[in-house]
């Protein structure tokens, strides 16, 4: 695997345990060599030094967490599977699957997602609420 670079200022990125930055996740992360300057990083798959996407300035991983979050309401309320759920997001955004994961999205990814769960969400509850009156 070639060895990233960070994205935001080109400077090479070190593997480091996640641990090590203050957070209380098990496994390793990719940071940019400039931190603190530059707080760009991705965390790996859990066993793994494979990134599970793309280096990530503090902005860009707030609005991953963000749009992660509510998508993750599509299947945490039970109304399809967590596969379900991905693969409708992969046709919605015209991704591949292989590509619908928030760790490797853009900010303007990040807030398409957010916008069509929003309106999924909606529409779901009004086909509820039909059910509801028509009996
Ligand atoms: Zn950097």
């Amino acid at each position: 695997m070639p060895q990233p670079v960070c994205p935001y200022c080109g400077s090479d990125v070190w593997l480091v345990s996640s641990s090590s930055l203050k957070s209380d996740r098990a496994g390793l992360t990719y940071i940019c060599s400039r931190f603190p300057d530059c707080d760009a990083r991705v965390n790996c798959h859990p066993g793994s030094i494979k990134p599970m996407g793309s280096l990530g300035d503090p902005q860009l991983r707030r609005w991953r967490e963000k749009a992660h979050k509510k998508f993750d309401q599509l299947w945490q309320s039970g109304s399809m599977s967590r596969r379900q759920a991905y693969c409708w997001l992969a046709q919605a955004m015209n991704l591949p699957e292989s590509e619908t994961h928030f760790a490797q999205f853009n900010q303007q990814q990040c807030q398409q997602a957010i916008d069509l769960t929003t309106v999924y969400q909606r529409k779901s509850y009004n086909i509820a609420v039909k059910h509801i009156h028509t009996g």
